[in-house]
């Protein structure tokens, strides 16, 4: 297993109080590795400080380079796109400039009609969409889109938050059927927050759990799985 995201001793938060205390996160080249906790645990914040949204300490490795100070179209220059709590699309642009707009921090931007041609096969809701204004979509369509954009960067990494909130239990099978598609066919690696534990787990063949900042278990999606702690908790076992 190569290592392509390595996060060490990363402490980071707000305000001056830490969220986070001194926590490792891995993720392999092509894998995903998913993070689990409760409300409040710090999951959203891990990803933030990856996205160099928040003040952090600890060091973060992507692909072998110390990333020190970063911002986040740095961060899409590497190859990490990060789809945020809420999705973040351009509400009154439609689709398609969604679409577009996803590859603006690519560094090769040759083949932006094949790449979306691609993300509508994916996703053929969007291309019947394409037109039409993204504040208009319906939540799983908003959600397709948000990942659909982060796809256009070709990134290597897909930080992904919460890609199940608010959307039926079909639409978010769909979607999670679909994560699995293109980490197969393309070996995007992906480090999913998630609140649906028993969905991260059969996507995912890593696992984390934050609880109050800090990590408590860790280790292949499977042992999580049959953890007394997680089924409990999480799994409603
Ligand atoms: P959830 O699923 O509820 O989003 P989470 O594990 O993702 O949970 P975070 O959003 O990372 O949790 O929040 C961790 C802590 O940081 C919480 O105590 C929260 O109140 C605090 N926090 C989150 N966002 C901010 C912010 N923008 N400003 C100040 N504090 C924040």
């Amino acid at each position: 297993m190569t290592t392509m995201l390595e996060i060490k001793g990363l402490s980071g938060g707000y305000g001056r109080a830490d969220v986070l205390h001194s926590i490792d996160v891995t993720v392999a080249e092509g894998g995903v590795t998913t993070l689990l906790g409760a409300n409040g645990a710090g999951k959203s914040t891990t990803l933030r400080a990856i996205s160099g949204l928040i003040r952090r300490n600890g060091s973060i490795r992507f692909e072998g380079q110390a990333i020190e100070t970063f911002a986040t179209e740095d961060i899409a220059r590497l190859g990490i796109a990060h789809v945020p709590e809420g999705r973040g699309t351009f509400q009154r642009m439609s689709v398609l400039e969604n679409l577009h707009l996803g590859a603006m921090g690519r560094r090769d931007t040759s083949g932006l009609t094949s790449d979306i041609d691609k993300i509508y096969s994916y996703f053929p809701r969007l291309k019947e969409r394409q037109s039409q204004t993204a504040g208009l979509l319906s939540g799983g369509e908003q959600q397709m889109l948000a990942v659909g954009r982060a796809l256009m960067l070709r990134p290597r990494l897909i930080l992904l938050d919460e890609p199940s909130f608010g959307l039926a239990p079909l639409v978010v099978r769909d979607l999670f059927g679909i994560l699995a598609r293109v980490r197969r066919e393309e070996g995007v690696a992906m480090l999913i927050v998630e609140q649906n534990a028993a969905l991260a787990l059969g996507l995912a063949d890593h696992a984390y759990l934050l609880e109050t900042g800090r990590m408590i278990l860790s280790g292949p999606a499977a042992d999580i799985a049959r953890d007394e702690r997680v089924r409990s908790a999480y799994l409603g076992a």
